[in-house]
């Protein structure tokens, strides 16, 4: 997913699965405000779109996904859980009990209907409504933020940088949330503290 920083940089984060998508990128409460994407329930049917969820995958355009204003609070309350969770989980512990509260309430609520579609393709019924994605982004945080899933849950290696996603990597080495990035940021920095300019 390309992602804007309020800095300007535009760079691509993959965030290795769909709850961190939500919870690492799209802003949130307290220091997290100034990244805030989520302004009206247009703004999450754009985010789906061009998150893993897979809309299109599903033969639904932005257009069949309604989402109301209470369903837009409902995915901002699930977006604290999980950014509550991954933190915990991506310094070693559980999620807390508060978080899981949430997520296992919104993890219980009825997702998108699939069907096998005319043209032998799948697909979801349309409309799909804000709660219906809701509950698939908690139930994608109840199989990431649990074990064994949870240990590959990473915080990015840069000390000014609070991305975090999940290691999806075969050797489970990933260091940074970005190599456009931090990662590039690190080799810079690197270069220099060698003397040298960055090649
Ligand atoms: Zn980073």
């Amino acid at each position: 997913m390309r992602v804007r920083h309020p800095d300007g940089q535009a760079f691509t984060f993959d965030a290795g699965t769909l709850c961190l998508e939500l919870s690492s990128v799209t802003g949130g409460e307290g220091h997290r405000a100034r990244y805030e994407v989520l302004h009206s329930p247009a703004d999450f049917v754009r985010w789906a779109a061009a998150s893993r969820l897979d809309l299109r995958a599903h033969g639904v355009r932005p257009g069949d996904v309604v989402v109301t204003e209470e369903e837009l609070a409902l995915v901002k309350r699930l977006r604290e859980a999980v950014w509550a969770g991954a933190w915990a989980t991506a310094g070693g512990g559980a999620v807390p009990p508060a978080a899981a509260t949430v997520i296992n309430e919104v993890a219980g609520m009825a997702v998108p209907v699939p069907f096998i579609a005319a043209d032998g393709a799948r697909a979801w019924r349309r409309p799909v409504r804000g709660d219906q994605l809701a509950a698939l982004i908690a139930r994608d945080a109840v199989a990431a933020l649990t074990p064994p899933t949870a240990a590959r849950v990473r915080m990015c290696a840069a000390d000014d940088c609070a991305l975090i996603y999940l290691d999806t990597s075969r050797p489970g080495n990933r260091r940074w949330c970005s190599m456009d990035r931090c990662g590039n940021r690190a080799k810079v920095r690197g270069h220099r503290l060698r003397g040298k300019e960055p090649s």
